[in-house]
């Protein structure tokens, strides 16, 4: 490591000790492969300190009325990490498991994600902690208005623009836009996005994640002269991401061999029938007791014989402890953060190419940015533009990592975070420090 870039101790961000996981902490995850992209740029100190921080944290209470009439008090979070090329891009999750620490590493994750496709966006998250399964549809309602609120001096198409993550849906952004706009007095559409297409969301949204999965591991396959028709998939996770990834990539020619969802795993050497599952989720909402293949564990699909594996379900699954048992040959991380950091140089030893989430997964922020486009022009666009732009920002976005990886000889993760972080520096030194 660079002298210059050593910092004394107590300026750099500790996790909370009671949220401290090594390995599976999110944010020493995100801070290990930032460290090492920032080495490899030879990012100036005053500007490493920059970045390694947070730009704001906002704590709220919330008192919430709950259906049986005794007052709740809620704790919401909403980090905006870097807001340098735009407003502040990230998700609102409502999870028991929200911390702090956690929004942290996930606003920067944005701020690495938006950049590496180019959009022109900062990074956020936000966070509640709450059981909203175990909540009324009005008490949630209530809930998202009055954090809304909370939030509402930082929110606002050019400043900060929330979207559904963990645990929320077009329903909470519909609640979010409409408090907003009543204390603005007028509709603001441009200030969430994953709305309603009813009102203002964009056609191609829900697929965007899974649609760029299948574009990038195209990509890659290309790269690696393998054809996407002799190719088999694993795919961890059958929700949004996994299932629309696994339908498109059967479209292009590829066998999915295993799938995957909370309840289990099945494994069909010959292919499993996508539409098949897809219809016994809709009936069944999930794959418990699907017959389309014989049943293996988690661990089982994640190390199982295919040329392409798909982890779209949780973060640290593929972890120092299996990574030397997965035959697979590309590795594209539909869900956020699936690798630990202790598993990335046991990969790199097996050679597997490697497409890091916050370029795999980046097609729902890049339709989100769509969506947010079309609201502020008021034009709306058809399906296939949306689908033919989003191909196109992906594979420009791959063609930029995959160029950099070669040029440095690292890896695609280290490429992808040295693309983000040197077009979030570049910007920095433009526009210089305020003083
Ligand atoms: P989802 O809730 O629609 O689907 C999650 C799937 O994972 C479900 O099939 C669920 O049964 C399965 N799952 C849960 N626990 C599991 C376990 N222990 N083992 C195997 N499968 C399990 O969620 P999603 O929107 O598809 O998101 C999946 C991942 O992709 C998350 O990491 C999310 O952060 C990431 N992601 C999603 C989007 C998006 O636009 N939806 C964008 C970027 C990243």
């Amino acid at each position: 490591m660079p002298t210059d870039l050593r910092l004394p101790t107590d300026s750099i961000v500790k996790p909370d000790k009671d949220s401290f996981l090594h390995e599976e902490n999110p944010f020493e995850a995100m801070m290990s492969r930032f460290d090492r992209a920032a080495q490899l740029l030879d990012l100036e100190p005053g500007l490493y300190k920059v970045l390694r921080h947070p730009e704001k944290q906002i704590i709220v209470s919330m008192p919430v009325m709950m259906d049986n009439g005794e007052v709740e008090v809620f704790t919401g979070y909403r980090v905006l990490y870097n807001t340098s090329r735009g407003p502040a891009k990230g998700g609102i999750r409502f999870d028991l498991q929200v911390s702090l620490d956690e929004v942290k590493a996930l606003a920067a994750w944005m701020t690495w994600k938006c950049a590496v496709v180019n959009l022109p966006f900062g990074g956020a998250k936000g966070g509640v902690i709450c059981d909203p399964l175990k909540m009324s549809a009005g008490e949630l309602e209530r809930l998202t208005r009055r954090y809304t609120m909370g939030i509402i001096h930082t929110l606002g198409p050019d400043s900060d623009v929330p979207a559904p993550d963990v645990n929320t849906n077009e329903r909470v952004m519909a609640w979010l836009m409409d408090t907003y706009s009543m204390h603005h007095r007028h509709t603001v559409t441009a200030v969430v996005t994953g709305k309603p297409v009813e009102m203002g969301g964009s056609l191609g949204r829900r697929e965007a994640t899974g649609r760029g999965c299948m574009i990038v591991t195209k990509q890659a396959l290309k790269h690696l002269g393998i054809k996407m028709q002799d190719t088999s998939v694993a795919v961890q996770g059958f929700g949004n991401v996994g299932s629309i990834a696994a339908q498109l990539m059967v479209r292009e020619g590829c066998r999915i061999r295993a799938i995957s969802d909370r309840t289990g795993g099945y494994y069909n050497k010959g292919g499993i029938d996508i539409e098949a599952a897809l219809k016994y989720v809709a009936q069944h909402r999930s794959l418990d007791g699907f017959k389309g293949g014989d049943q293996i564990t988690q661990e089982e699909l994640l190390t199982s014989d295919v040329d392409v594996l798909l982890p779209a379900a949780l973060e640290n699954v593929i972890t120092s402890k299996n990574a030397a048992k997965i035959q697979a040959r590309v590795i594209c991380e539909g869900a956020n953060g699936p690798t630990t950091a202790g598993a990335d140089s046991i990969l790199d030893e097996k050679e597997i190419f490697v497409i890091p989430d916050i370029l795999a997964n980046a097609g729902g922020v890049t339709v989100s940015y769509f969506e947010w486009v079309q609201d502020r022009g008021g034009y709306f666009w058809s399906e296939d533009t949306v689908n033919e732009r989003l191909n196109d920002i992906m594979c420009r976005s791959f063609a930029d990592v995959l160029k950099l990886s070669m040029q440095h000889k690292v890896n695609m993760r280290t490429a992808a975070y040295m693309v983000s972080i040197s077009r979030v520096a570049t910007v920095h030194r433009l526009r210089g420090i305020y003083a």
